[in-house]
């Protein structure tokens, strides 16, 4: 999955128009933030013509709409990638963007599967980098806010017929978010359906892709746990109730593990999983630390009841950039109601993973996963 260096834009040839003062927008209060709801007053583009030799320059423009041809690729086979990463305000005041080359190598691999042109990944970040300055005042100065980078990538062919696109826009937006969950939810735990009839991914699937035909289908489920009163979907897969994911976070279980020994899990990146920069973090944390085993492996519905019965099971908790680590507290399944301790520990693994990932985000320790501006 290498990129072929020179096809790629170049941060060098990055062109700057800058919106005008009387485009420039309020900023919202940081209490009204919540997640994708507002913007910056810029953003980055660059096109793809398979005609023109491949990239063009990357230019960064005044945030505005995007005038696209009503038969382009992506309104009809969703020819669609994102990313999904953050910049956060450190208490030395710089800004800094929690590795941002997996991200790249992420989309790179989205891209591939997607039939959409690669390029090389720092000279995005480069020129991600260079529209963040510029807009430096969205990024929120209180912890627990910060300013979330949403790489995108689409087909814009303007032909009808699934094939591959010649044509492509990658374009960055920025929006200024809050905490993703509301605060009781920190305290109380989120609480999630699993319900079998569903599943988001398979083998020979795109789901370890971010790409947006993923996630179009989860909506319905979700709607159904939000209407049980639930928070999150819990994606199963196969016979044996395999978990998977929990909403758009990767999965954690930390247990007392059939030797007698605390062992913390995650499903393994079969394909069936997207394979979360948070997920690889703590993973790469938990093994430093070395205080307790740490795999990479199946969990089902089966060893979550028989861990549960016999008070082996600690905590269950997602991972992913909107949250970064969020405690799980109640699954409901097959009509059943199960009830987690993961609040009920007085130092809880998830919260000290928490704290270190913020550590390294918001500058309090210096780490080469924080990447300044
Ligand atoms: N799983 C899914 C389906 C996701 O959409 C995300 C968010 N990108 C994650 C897991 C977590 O990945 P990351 O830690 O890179 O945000």
């Amino acid at each position: 999955e290498t990129v072929q260096p020179d096809r790629t834009f170049k941060y060098s040839d990055l062109s700057v128009r800058l919106a005008a003062p009387h485009q420039l927008q309020p900023k919202p209060n940081v209490s009204e933030l919540g997640f994708g709801k507002y913007f910056t007053d810029h953003m980055l583009k660059v096109f793809y013509y398979e005609a023109l030799g491949g990239w063009q320059i990357p230019e960064i423009t005044p945030f505005e709409n995007l005038v696209l041809h009503p038969a382009a690729k992506v309104l009809h086979y969703a020819v669609e990638l994102f990313e999904g990463m953050k910049a956060y305000r450190g208490i030395d005041g710089k800004i800094r963007v929690f590795r941002p080359e997996m991200n790249m190598d992420r989309m790179n691999a989205s891209a591939l599967r997607s039939g959409l042109p690669t390029f090389n990944g720092m000279e995005l970040i480069k020129c991600i980098n260079r529209l963040i300055s510029i807009d430096q005042e969205w990024v929120p100065h209180l912890e627990a806010s910060s300013l979330y980078i949403r790489p995108t990538l689409i087909g814009i062919d303007p032909t009808l017929g699934v094939a591959t696109s010649d044509s492509a826009m990658l374009y960055v937006i920025l929006s200024p978010v809050g905490s993703y969950f509301k605060h009781h939810e920190m305290n109380q735990g989120v609480s999630l359906l699993a319900d079998p009839r569903y599943t988001r991914a398979w083998p020979g699937g795109c789901g370890d892709r971010k790409m947006g035909s993923n996630y179009a289908p989860t909506i319905h489920v979700q709607k159904e746990a939000t209407e049980k009163g639930l928070q999150q979907v819990l994606w199963l897969y196969g016979e044996d109730r395999q978990l998977t994911e929990a909403g758009t976070m990767n999965i954690f279980l930390f247990c007392i593990n059939d030797q007698g020994d605390k062992e913390l899990i995650t499903p393994p990146l079969n394909g069936l999983i997207l394979p979360g920069i948070t997920r690889n973090s703590i993973l790469t944390l938990a093994k430093e630390w070395n205080q307790f085993k740490v795999s990479e492996r199946k969990i089902t519905m089966a060893e979550v009841c028989q861990l549960l019965s016999e008070n082996r099971l600690l905590e269950l908790f997602g991972a992913g950039t909107a949250c970064i680590v969020s405690p799980i507290s109640f699954i409901e399944y097959m009509d059943q109601s199960f009830y987690l301790p993961t609040l009920d520990h007085t130092e809880p693994i998830f919260r000290t993973l928490l704290k270190h990932l913020k550590e390294i985000q918001y500058g309090y320790v210096d780490h080469p996963w924080a990447f300044p501006i």
